[in-house]
């Protein structure tokens, strides 16, 4: 089976396609600026030489059929037939209280997406636009969506609701749905399966740390608790977001700098984080390096960086009465020796002894960074989010096949 997975952003979409039976990637890519007149498509296939392609794009419908065509192109594409793609996996961001997991797309599932648009009003439109244009290129073909929500929605009411009146969570369903469900999903398994043990044996923290920054507590195999809230704001200090700031900060800096309701949250979404503190960059590796040539505001990014990640590690612990696995993933916590260390160095108490020979090495495969006395794990998993994705829509579709016949 070859599944196609779609990540539909409001003027991107960025697509890999996957052989089932090997979980291979044949080709992957991305539609950059839709809408616009120059919109840029880069193709990837895996054993030929990367393609560029500028030309006007001004909608997802015709977004999906370049890269349909892509796909299919005698000399770089990966398929002698549309008819060859068996299956579309779509990232879909917010699946509210009603997905706790994958499903088919359905008019049914297409109108809850449509309901949950209040929620996540930058990503939701977006996603629709995605599924809608590959209904109009590949009609016949089944499409599934994946939730970056669905994992955390095991969560217990202690760890999800806010201690607000509670008639605004009847009736706008405000409470914590966590995000990078997908990665939290896919680093915690692959975690349990290198160390050769159930999931549902360890107490695990995962710590995806990207651009975007969260954590989960995983119990049991399920998420208990993670960082982020209601939207993506909430929690660790990230490239460009604030994180955790006390909420009065709000009403008083409208107040004093006379700003607008949206340019407070331009604020705290765009222009804070690493990028405020560092006054030089929201990328940690720029970061990283102004703070090894001397920078001061660098260093005191960096460390509060790796200070409130270690705050919510310490919180975690607690709130599972204990951890023996700690996984670091994405951008930052894949590659970055210096913040890892930083973060382990520091709550050595828990029983994390940190190997500096195996946090140095630079490799992309699953590695434990811990020395192998170290009572607590410490791992670095690389997220494959488009793999779980493409995994997902393979089973339900697979099932529904089995079912038909
Ligand atoms: P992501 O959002 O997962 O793509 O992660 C992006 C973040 O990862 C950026 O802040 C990058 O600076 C950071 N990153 C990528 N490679 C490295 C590296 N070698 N060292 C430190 N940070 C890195």
């Amino acid at each position: 089976m070859k599944v196609l997975v779609i990540n539909a952003g409001s003027s991107s979409l960025k697509y890999q396609l996957y052989d089932m039976r090997n979980e291979l990637v044949l080709a992957s890519g991305r539609v950059e600026r839709i809408g616009m007149d120059s919109s840029i498509v880069t193709h990837e296939p895996v054993d030929k030489p990367e393609v560029r392609n500028v030309s006007e794009i001004l909608d997802h419908v015709t977004a999906v059929k370049r890269v349909i065509d892509m796909l299919t192109h005698p000399e770089f594409g990966a398929l002698s037939h549309l008819n060859e793609i068996d299956a579309v996996g779509h990232r879909v961001v917010h699946g509210g209280e009603v997905f706790s997991s994958s499903v088919l797309v359905t008019q049914e599932v297409k109108l809850e997406i449509r309901r949950l648009f209040d929620l996540a009003p930058l990503h939701n439109p977006a996603h629709m636009m995605g599924i809608s244009a590959v209904e109009t290129n590949l009609p016949n073909v089944p499409q599934v969506v994946v939730f970056d929500t669905a994992f955390h929605q095991s969560m217990p009411n202690t760890s999800y609701l806010y201690p607000i009146p509670t008639v605004l969570y009847r009736r706008h369903k405000i409470r914590r749905y966590g995000f990078h469900g997908t990665s939290h999903a896919y680093v915690s398994t692959h975690a349990a399966e290198y160390l050769n043990k159930p999931l549902e044996s360890l107490k695990m923290i995962t710590c995806h740390i990207g651009n975007g920054a969260s954590l989960a507590a995983i119990m049991d195999g399920k998420s208990f608790d993670t960082s982020m809230g209601m939207t993506p704001l909430e929690g660790l200090m990230m490239g460009t977001r604030s994180g955790d700031i006390d909420p009065a900060i709000v009403p008083f800096v409208m107040n004093k700098e006379e700003l607008t309701l949206n340019e407070v949250n331009s604020m705290l979404n765009k222009h804070s984080g690493m990028l405020a503190i560092s006054g030089i960059s929201s990328d940690m590796r720029e970061v990283t390096e102004a703070m090894l040539e001397g920078d001061k505001n660098a260093k005191l990014a960096f460390d509060m960086y790796a200070y409130r990640v270690k705050k919510y590690i310490g919180a975690y612990a607690a709130a599972m009465n204990g951890v023996d696995t700690i996984v670091f993933t994405a951008g930052v916590g894949e590659n970055s020796v210096a913040l890892r260390k930083a973060i382990c160095d520091g709550i050595s108490f828990l029983g994390i002894e940190l190997d500096e020979q195996r946090n140095s090495e630079r490799r992309k495969d699953a590695r434990e960074i811990t020395t192998d006395a170290s009572r607590v794990k410490v791992l670095v998993v690389p997220t494959n989010e488009e793999l779980l994705i493409a995994r997902d829509t393979y089973t339900i579709v697979k099932s529904l096949e089995s079912n038909q016949s």
